[in-house]
């Protein structure tokens, strides 16, 4: 059965290739992932699985950071322009980009995958150095660009649900597939889990491609210490008035902006672990000679610990709050993502190492068991769920050579890495269909 499964695998090679390339060309960023999620969709109905998508796999009232309306329908009608099914398109209007694929073989424990499909707001680099450009599958969408590996993800994620049909017969549980929209900016796992995406779900797995397993051969079998993050907008809205006339006729938005800034950065920190905040952006004013009216400051707070989190954007809060009191500006505060703490379980990532141990691909002195994230992935909220339910879920990263780091316009991964990420996967699903069901529906 073991070398069935990496024959199978091994099979999916060519399709693995051509599906990242060609995801790769036409990368959509958060909530625009129309042309991905209906070619996933279509895949995985050819394959034999249940699908639901739309409203069904993401709960409209709990989507933070969507783009405004007509750029989402620009969206959905350039996906259909690039090969997307526009019948499928047409049921995730609004955004509604995330897609869950079920195949139901018996008694058993529920085992769900996560794969993220979206890509970064960035142009790619077109200069012969970069291989995607050199060999024809550069982005051509402009201001978006697969630079996190995402489409090496979907491309996993459909030779996992085509192998794992193709061994049915053999399954004893239910595997769910979860294609999910917005990990950048940490938007789409939270509406998803409103959704019901994770429910009574027993076992869960994702991971990611590179990140730090950055060797072709290695391996994490467990991440831990996601942070947990909060992203958010703040508009002030000051009086415009005559910069040498009447000063004192403004409010100024501009110095109320600079004022909160200052002092986000000067919020206390927290004795129970690591916090962070930075504002990333600050844009204002409308002209030399004019008391400035508007700004507009994008910030993030980040914590060891959701409660860590939590303190210091609630922190953020009062300082916004005081410092638009302190210049008489109006304000309006936007929540543009959101993701909790959290870390795998021990016993599971044991269970993956023993699996990558069998797997001629991974070097051994190369498998760790585990590493801190130190950053955010709002896989940590799918996490939380299944444990809140009583599963167990674990983060893999499947090592990769990059030709550049994460998020860079020269970002480029190993497509070697592609099968054994396949592999990797429907193995962890038939080791966790031998295990107890850990949830009651
Ligand atoms: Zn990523």
């Amino acid at each position: 059965m073991k070398d069935d499964i990496a024959r199978l695998a091994a099979e999916t090679e060519g399709r693995l290739v051509a599906r990242r390339r060609d995801l790769h060309r036409y990368p959509e960023t958060a909530w625009t992932e129309f042309r991905t999620a209906s070619l996933v969709a279509g895949a995985l109905a050819a394959a034999g699985y249940e699908v639901r998508l739309g409203g069904e796999a993401v709960r409209r009232e709990s989507m933070l950071g969507v783009p405004p309306a007509g750029e989402l329908e620009a969206h959905m009608e350039r996906a259909a322009g690039q090969g997307g099914d526009p019948s499928l398109i047409g049921r995730m209007a609004g955004g509604l980009t995330g897609v869950v694929g079920e195949l139901k073989c018996g008694e058993g424990p529920v085992v769900a995958l996560r794969f993220d499909m979206d890509a970064n707001d960035m142009d790619e680099a077109r200069d012969d150095a970069h291989r995607p450009h050199r060999e024809g599958f550069g982005s051509v969408n402009p201001g978006a660009m697969h630079a996190c590996g995402h489409d090496g993800h979907v491309a996993i994620g459909l030779g996992v649900a085509e192998v794992l049909a193709a061994i049915r017969d053999r399954l004893k549980g239910t595997v769910r597939l979860i294609f999910q929209p917005g990990e950048e900016g940490v938007r789409g796992a939270g509406p998803m889990v409103d959704a019901g995406a994770l429910d009574g779900v027993d076992y869960l797995l994702g991971g990611h491609i590179g990140f730090q397993a950055r060797k072709t051969g290695q391996l994490v079998c467990g991440t831990d210490k996601f942070l947990a993050t909060t992203k958010f907008d703040v508009h002030f809205t000051g009086v415009p008035a005559h910069a040498g006339a009447a000063p004192e006729q403004g409010r100024n938005a501009l110095l109320t902006a600079a004022c909160a800034a200052l002092n986000l950065h000067a919020i206390p920190r927290h004795g129970q672990g690591g916090s962070r905040i930075t504002v990333g952006i600050l844009n204002a004013g409308q002209g030399r000679n004019i008391i400035p009216p508007n700004a507009l400051l994008k910030a993030e707070s980040r914590g060891e610990t959701t409660e860590i989190n939590d303190y210091v954007y609630s922190c953020a809060r009062d300082v916004v709050a005081g410092a638009a009191r302190m210049y008489g500006v109006d304000y309006s505060i936007t929540e543009a993502g959101r993701s909790v703490s959290g870390g795998s379980d021990p016993g599971l990532a044991a269970r993956v190492r023993r699996i990558a141990e069998g797997m001629p691909f991974f070097r051994p002195s190369w498998i760790v068991d585990s590493v801190d994230l130190r950053g955010s992935e709002d896989f940590a909220v799918m996490l939380a769920e299944v444990r809140r339910q009583g599963g167990a879920g674990t983060y893999v990263m499947i090592g990769s050579d990059l030709a550049s780091g994460h998020h860079s316009f020269h970002f480029d991964f190993d497509e070697r890495s592609l099968v054994p990420g396949v592999e990797l996967f429907v193995r962890c699903v038939l080791d966790c269909m031998a295990l107890p069901t850990r949830v009651r529906g």
